[in-house]
């Protein structure tokens, strides 16, 4: 649970109140305790763990009043840390924005509180900006308003890698995933840490630019434009059917 900045500085974020759109979202959305259930039918099945991890985080970000166009999340693979965010200043438009990692033997967890805890730990950092990446007096403060577990506030949390039959676990999950191939990865290649920022302090983030537009896409929005475009084909596939 570490967090990094980019070159330039993100700024505190400001309060926000956007009590009206955080009803809005949250009518439309499953509800926290749904989500929950649904995590219990789905033991160490990243297939189905990863939207259950991306409807959680979208209900989090939301929860947190954070825009959902600014704040995203990704996966990673490292057991030495948990979850990563990097805050950095959109440089088109100057304004805050945080990119979230989360381990995907977080989202393997059959404890549901860990998954919770690891999310709204890393919104802490978003919602503290700089001012909290030393998990001190801002840090904490945010944790209090996005009410995140005890276990969950500190840099490390020694607890969650304590539980030999979890580990276990993981590495069943990760013989067969080696076994699969690597070409049936579950987990979006476009969303993977590394590929989106080349290092946590002082990295360059990567970026898609179309040559005949000019147009540039982060790999978020790249990755949003891969899923729309695969829905398009899917729709007209199906119409030929
Ligand atoms: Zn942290």
């Amino acid at each position: 649970m570490r967090a990094a900045t980019a070159p330039r500085p993100a700024r505190a974020l400001a309060p926000r109140k956007h009590a009206a759109r955080r009803a809005t979202v949250a009518d439309a959305a499953r509800s926290l305790a749904d989500i929950e259930r649904a995590w219990a039918r789905s033991s160490y099945d990243l297939s189905l763990r990863w939207p259950l991890t991306n409807e959680l985080c979208a209900l989090e970000i939301a929860r947190a009043e954070l825009d959902p166009a600014r704040f995203r999340v990704g996966w990673h693979k490292c057991k030495s840390y948990v979850g990563i965010t990097y805050l950095y200043d959109d440089e088109r438009d100057g304004g805050e924005r945080g990119d979230v990692f989360l381990s995907k033997y977080v989202m393997l967890d059959p404890a549901f509180e860990n998954v919770v805890g690891c999310v709204r730990h890393e919104l802490a950092h978003a919602v503290a900006g700089v001012a909290g990446v030393d998990h001190g007096r801002a840090f904490k403060d945010a944790c209090d308003a996005l009410d995140v577990p005890e276990a969950w506030r500190k840099a490390t949390t020694g607890a969650f890698y304590s539980r030999p039959s979890v580990q276990l676990m993981w590495a069943k999950c990760d013989a067969e995933e080696a076994l699969r191939g690597r070409g049936r990865d579950v987990l979006p290649e476009l969303l993977f840490e590394r590929n989106v920022w080349d290092a946590p302090v002082n990295g360059n983030r990567t970026v898609f630019k179309d040559e005949e537009s000019g147009v540039v896409l982060d790999a978020f929005e790249m990755y949003d434009l891969t899923v729309a475009e695969e829905a398009r084909a899917a729709n007209s596939s199906d119409v030929v059917a």
